[in-house]
């Protein structure tokens, strides 16, 4: 197989990060005999130093030239980065929100995972985190509270917000359509969170979400309200697999989500639109405080490259061996900084991609 990757390494640790994550592709593409072709472009801060603005016409034409795009993370110090004096259009956070719209990127998938290794980074009590758990929150993007309209006036003499929460049918059967796609590929099942003993948006969203379901009979579907789904996500996260939910509800619980998992250094996340186009970036940012120092956990960003391999190339076997082989090297008892425990070997950012490759 021969696919073109447009990379964007970022600010901070982004370079370190990808740098590993690219050894990672490269050992997968010669052990199964792919290509992956390369194209290394600015974003965010790096971009502002080179080009004047954190994202430039070039950068998303060749993104869309490419089957996926992998990134690292962009940002810098928020208190001391001169990128920060700038008007916000020009910030380099401006270019992540700039090219997740050009690319229509509606989806966005986090799985969030315990690994047993690392249970005791989990703040849950003992007997939950014990089980583990493997699940994946795909959160709309696009839509919602978070695009509506708003406004703040003066209504009778009393200021007054408004904020508008609109979905329509085409916004929720494209998500749920990728969640069943998602979960045909993991445990098969899909929980919908939603709050439709209030919302009439959310009860379109449930009607929408069981005709869709009425094409995958082999994936099993609940309903669940949001306020519990907050809940069972510290009482009992083994029992999801997929999660789909609108926006802000997503944006919410994901966060949550990982928290239990422990460590930011771990997460993977990617942002689909309606084909198998994908960008792949870990969870965390740019990490100023560490950057360049070769610490940074480069986990998150191989597991994001073994999703691009798994959703965008449907390379099945060659995510699961990626994946394995992080499990196997966690085994092993190797660590980075932000997971290190007693008795663990610390690696660095390198050290770590390299281990991970030789269990490929
Ligand atoms: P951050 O995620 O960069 O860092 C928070 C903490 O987590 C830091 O202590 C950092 O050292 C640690 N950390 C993060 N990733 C790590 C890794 N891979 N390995 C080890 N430790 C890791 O969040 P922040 O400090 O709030 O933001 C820093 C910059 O990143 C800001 O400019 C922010 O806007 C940007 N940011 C970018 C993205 C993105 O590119 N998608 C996301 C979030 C934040």
């Amino acid at each position: 197989m021969n696919k073109k990757i447009a990379v964007i390494k970022g600010d901070g640790i982004g370079p370190e990060i990808i740098t590993e994550a690219m050894k990672v592709l490269d050992t997968v593409a010669q052990k199964y005999g792919h290509t992956f072709e390369y194209t290394q472009l600015l974003m965010g801060g790096c971009s502002i130093d080179a080009n004047g603005v954190p994202l430039t016409d070039e950068t998303i034409a060749t993104c869309k030239a490419s089957d996926a795009v992998l990134m690292g993370s962009i940002g810098g110090d928020t208190n001391t980065s001169p990128w920060y004096k700038l008007p916000a259009n020009l910030r380099p956070e401006a270019g992540l929100l700039g090219i997740r719209k050009a690319l229509g990127l509606f989806a966005n998938l986090r799985p969030c995972l315990l690994y047993p290794q690392l249970s005791g980074a989990c703040p849950l009590k003992e007997e939950i985190s014990a089980k583990g758990f493997d699940m994946l929150i795909m959160r709309e993007l696009t839509g919602g509270l978070y695009f509506g309209e708003r406004k703040t006036e003066e209504v009778n003499g009393v200021m007054t917000a408004i904020d508008t929460l609109s979905y329509n049918e085409n916004e929720i059967r494209r998500i749920a359509i990728k969640a069943f796609e998602v979960a045909m590929k993991r445990r098969k099942k899909v929980t919908s969170v939603d709050k439709a003993n209030v919302l009439d948006s959310s009860r379109l969203w449930r009607k929408v979400v069981n005709e869709v379901a009425k094409d995958y009979p082999e994936v099993t579907l609940e309903h669940m309200l949001v306020d519990n789904s907050a809940m069972q996500l510290v009482k009992d996260p083994a029992q999801f697999d997929v999660m789909v939910t609108e926006n802000m509800f997503g944006d919410i619980l994901s966060d949550e989500a990982s928290m239990i998992t422990g460590s930011i250094g771990m997460l993977p996340s990617a942002s689909m639109n309606e084909t198998k186009f994908g960008l792949y970036e870990p969870s965390g940012g740019s990490a100023p405080d560490i950057a360049g120092q070769n610490k940074a956990n480069p986990i998150a960003t191989i597991l994001s490259a073994a999703m691009m391999l798994r959703y965008s190339f449907d390379l099945i076997d060659e995510a699961d061996a990626v994946e394995e082989a992080v499990r196997k090297t966690l085994d092993d008892g190797y660590r980075t900084g932000d997971i290190m425990s007693d008795g663990c070997k610390a690696v660095s950012c390198s050290e770590m991609g390299d281990l991970i490759c030789q269990r490929i």
